[in-house]
């Protein structure tokens, strides 16, 4: 530690991300990645944006692809806010809306890890509400009255790591009864099969969308992601952002990322593909014995039980093949398995026999 440290700096643990193992053939179903990669147009575009233009300044304003979000969701350019991932998203949205004197953040006690980690970093209060015996959300909880006014709400729809989403209606009341709180919900893996509450950005001014172009566009390596939200909400995101005197994004991601959004052919092509991959997958694990949760997203969530989820991590991980394991209380014996195609999923469930044959 050094001593020119801030006491902030001093507290805080680095990001360590999905783990990234150098094998040779390795299968990585561990970071919910697209087994497909992006449309062929975007890497077109991103070729083109790779050129001597690069020697200009991006667009600050991210005009194209601001407009063209806004029309992919029905709303105004004006409540569209980019960042760098959806993670830069959350972190503005948490330092611009969640830090509030003596008001708390509520989420659920299973959900995306990254949300307690903004909380501690940004110093904001936030109290943890298990999920139901069935671990999906349970709406109830967040519509009670409470002597004070949270800050805010924040989950994911669909959830993470559960993969089990509310219904439109649910999130609804989520908002109608919390008008005063921010209610962000995490769309990130939206597009594989839930609804999304884009069409309730009308009527609830408390509603934030966070939504990436890294899972159902398959543009991890890009780093683009959004809020949608009203013009007010987006203002005071974009004044945060701003005054780091940052762009909103580099101009190849603005290219690549204008592109994967027109291409909607490809991307209902794709997302149908890994939903249809997602059932197959589902099939032959309840076959070898697992018990599945429903998943709306391009990961599933499962536990053996007979067997330990540490054990079958372990074994799957000397065969080269890597899947997300959480020491974390209630869901520790459970794994996180990202959709690859059919044939990853062929090889997963094949070495997934031989291991529980193994151990009997
Ligand atoms: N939200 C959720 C629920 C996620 O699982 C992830 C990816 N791990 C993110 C946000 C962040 O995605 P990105 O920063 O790549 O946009």
């Amino acid at each position: 530690m050094s001593r020119f440290w801030s006491d902030q700096v001093a507290g805080l643990a680095p990001y360590v991300p999905g783990e990234q193992l150098k094998r040779p053939n390795l299968l990585k179903l561990n970071t919910n990645e697209h087994p497909y990669g992006p449309s062929p147009r975007a890497l077109d575009a991103i070729r083109a944006a790779a050129t001597d233009h690069l020697r200009l300044y991006p667009d600050f304003g991210a005009t194209a692809l601001r407009e063209a979000i806004a029309r992919l969701h029905a709303v105004g350019a004006d409540q569209v806010f980019l960042g760098n991932g959806s993670d830069e998203v959350l972190a503005h949205v948490f330092n611009g809306l969640f830090r509030k004197a003596g008001r708390i953040v509520l989420m659920p006690d299973v959900g995306y890890s990254f949300y307690p980690v903004y909380c501690r970093f940004y110093q904001i209060p936030h109290e943890f509400i298990p999920l139901a015996d069935d671990f999906s959300i349970r709406v109830a909880d967040y519509t009670t009255p409470r002597a004070t006014v949270p800050a805010g709400i924040i989950f994911a729809n669909p959830n993470a790591p559960t993969g089990i989403a509310l219904t439109r209606a649910e999130v609804e009341q989520i908002l109608a009864a919390n008008p005063d709180s921010a209610v962000v919900v995490d769309e990130a893996y939206v597009d594989f099969g839930a609804q999304t509450a884009a069409p309730l950005l009308g009527r609830y001014d408390n509603l934030v969308l966070v939504h990436t172009l890294s899972k159902s566009r398959a543009l991890a390596g890009l780093r683009v992601g959004y809020a949608l939200a009203s013009p007010q909400i987006v203002e005071g995101l974009l004044r945060i952002k701003d005054s780091f005197n940052s762009y909103p994004l580099d101009s190849v991601a603005q290219a690549g990322a204008l592109a994967a959004i027109q291409d909607t052919a490809y991307f209902d092509q794709m997302r149908h593909a890994v939903m249809a991959a997602r059932e197959q997958l589902v099939g032959r694990l309840i076959t070898l014995g697992f018990q599945v949760l429903p998943s709306q997203t391009n990961f599933v969530f499962a536990r053996h039980p007979d067997h330990s989820a540490t054990s079958l991590h372990l074994a799957l991980r000397e065969r080269a093949i890597l899947v997300r394991h959480f020491k974390q209380a209630r869901i520790e014996q459970f794994l996180r398995i990202t959709v690859g195609t059919p044939g990853d999923c062929e090889r997963l469930c094949d070495v997934l026999a031989e291991i529980l044959n193994a151990l009997g």
